[in-house]
């Protein structure tokens, strides 16, 4: 909590505004029926300290004040809460970023979604409705305490004790008999739609496997669960509110009974029986507000502690900067040991790239190959032994500059749901569209394009859906020469092209080299004849 009250900090002013405005609407809003009470007392001819044209006035006054006063402060609140969201979901990105991409890999995408959407959303009822309504059910408690009080001190003890019950005993309880509901519901709802995403990617797979009713099954169990976890947090917040009117009433009562008991014994006169009584049938609103939250609180919080625990993982590589830009000049993994967790992946494993060279990379699915490109690519660090890029550790090269150095192709080009020129363009952002169709080109995609209805403008579905398998590869091919990097990392460039398109792509490469140079893996015999050395992978080593 502290740390998500933290962030309010560059916003103080706004915060400390919203206070004292609340503070002084429910003010307001108190005193109009406090003033009704003196108006009784002034009409059954009671001496009373104002006259009744100013009771009218003010409490005119006061009416006016309060809506005006009801709309700043909440205005304020929810910009300052809004304000924190954007500036939070900035973090997020941010922390998403530095993450990326090896904390990411495996984790599950949809509960990702649920914290970026979801959660980050819930934290409004914190930022606009928790810090400052506290804050202003405090000052409240006290100056009506102080109010009552004058009258007489039992009577301001019953209003702090009503207040202090309310406001904090109840909202406590509550929140303890909750327990961990709340986090529970956030991690159930992420799951959910993680599993929703899972199926919808699957789709095809859950059709021709006859899966569907399964699947359906399975997504029945998970929302009922969910339902069951919301069922529980609203029962619990309905027994709160129960529990809230019964102990706002009896202290009510308590108030209106002791005080006429000290009327008939001539401690206060009737104006200490009207005035107190109505002070506290008016005032309970700051302090109720607080109870309701008692039993969302838990939920924020839980979400709050999901969105704060993105920010507070430690990236597997740091981004490198402030180190001198250098260029390439061929690259080396020097006994290189890796592996993910305790599976060693790769041990010992020297490769040496000169410039301007093609070298290629073989070995039996699984033995490391695309893991090596990762490492020449620094997304994962090398546990032992070093990779380095023209004599220099990777970890001693800015992250800007060895992304600029080079250009990697992965088993799997990702299309972004946009159109095919913007999909290219990522690669270069100021690229021409001379430079896109040269590109496109080398990769042998150009023709197709211009067979598409909108030529390069036109949308590519999510993920390629509407592409074949060569041809997004060969997009993500054209990406890389429009990137034009000098080094070049190609994971299995060809797997899904016809050898006609294979061809065009080679020969691209072979044109290339003068100015490039490439690490190549491939299972086919064709493509790895352009190599000049090739390195061969077998249980994580060279052979
Ligand atoms: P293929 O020819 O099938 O593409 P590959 O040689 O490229 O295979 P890699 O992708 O490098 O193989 O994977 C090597 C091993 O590491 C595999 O056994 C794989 O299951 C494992 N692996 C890959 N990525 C991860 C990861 N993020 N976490 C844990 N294990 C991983
Ligand atoms: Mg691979």
């Amino acid at each position: 909590m502290a740390r998500l009250i933290g962030l309010v900090k560059s916003l103080g002013g706004y915060m400390a505004l919203a206070i004292f405005m609340g503070l002084t609407g429910h003010l307001c809003a108190a005193f109009i029926t406090i003033l009704g009470g003196y108006g009784v007392l002034a009409a059954l001819r009671f001496e009373i300290p104002f006259t009744l044209r100013g009771i009218f006035i003010s409490v005119l006054i006061f009416a006016i004040l309060r809506g005006f006063l009801r709309y700043a402060e909440q205005a304020c609140n929810h910009f300052i809460a809004f304000t924190l969201l954007a500036l939070l979901r900035d973090r997020v990105f941010r922390a998403l970023r530095r993450l990326c991409p090896a904390r990411l890999e495996g984790r599950d995408k949809g509960d990702l979604i649920s914290v970026i959407t979801s959660d980050i959303e819930l934290l409004e009822v914190f930022y606009a409705h928790t810090i400052s309504p506290a804050a202003i059910a405090f000052l409240f408690t006290i100056v009506m305490c102080l109010f009552i009080g004058s009258f007489h001190w039992i009577l301001g003890s019953i209003a702090l004790a009503a207040y202090f019950s309310v406001g904090i005993i109840i909202p406590l309880v509550t929140s303890k008999a909750s327990g961990d509901n709340g986090l529970r519901f956030r991690t159930k709802s992420g799951e959910l739609s993680g599993f929703v995403l899972d199926n919808l990617r699957g789709l095809s797979e859950i059709l021709q496997y006859g899966q569907g009713k399964k699947r359906l099954l399975q997504m029945n169990e998970k929302t009922d669960t969910l339902s069951t976890e919301e069922e529980k947090m609203k029962r619990v917040a309905g027994r709160n509110m129960a529990v809230t009117s019964t102990a706002v009433l009896a202290f009510d009562l308590i108030i209106l009974f002791v005080s006429a008991w000290l009327y008939q014994s001539k401690i206060v006169g009737f104006d200490g029986v009207l005035i107190p009584t109505l002070a506290l049938f008016s005032s309970f609103g700051p302090v109720i507000a607080l109870a309701a939250l008692g039993s969302t609180l838990q939920n924020t919080f839980a979400a709050g502690n999901r969105v704060l625990d993105i920010l507070d993982e430690t990236p597997v590589v740091e981004e490198i900067c402030g180190k001198p830009e250098i260029l390439f000049s061929g690259a080396e993994a020097k006994n290189v040991s890796f592996s993910y967790g305790s599976e060693t992946i790769l041990s010992n494993v020297s490769v040496i790239v000169p410039e301007h060279a093609v070298v290629g990379i073989v070995g039996r699915s699984g033995s490391g190959k695309s893991t090596l490109l990762k490492l020449f690519m620094r997304f994962w660090q090398v546990q032992k032994g070093a990779v380095l890029l023209s004599g220099k550790s990777v970890e001693e090269i800015n992250t800007g500059n060895l992304r600029d150095m080079e250009s990697f192709v992965t088993q799997e080009t990702h299309l972004f749901h946009d159109s095919i020129r913007n999909n290219l363009r990522i690669a270069k952002l100021d690229a021409s569209d001379k430079e896109i169709e040269a590109a496109c080109k080398k990769a042998s995609v150009h023709d197709f394009i211009l067979t598409l209805p909108q030529g390069y403008d036109t949308p590519v579905g999510e993920l390629g859906d509407t592409l074949s398998g060569g041809e997004c590869q060969r997009l993500g091919l054209a990406r890389a020469f429009l990137h034009d990097a000098p080094f070049l990392l190609l994971d299995e460039p060809t797997s899904n092209l016809d050898s006609l398109n294979e061809g065009i792509i080679l020969k691209s490469l072979r044109e290339e080299r003068a100015c490039k140079t490439v690490v190549l893996v491939s299972h086919r015999q064709s493509t790895m004849r352009i190599a000049d050395t090739v390195y061969s992978v077998e249980y994580g080593r060279m052979s």
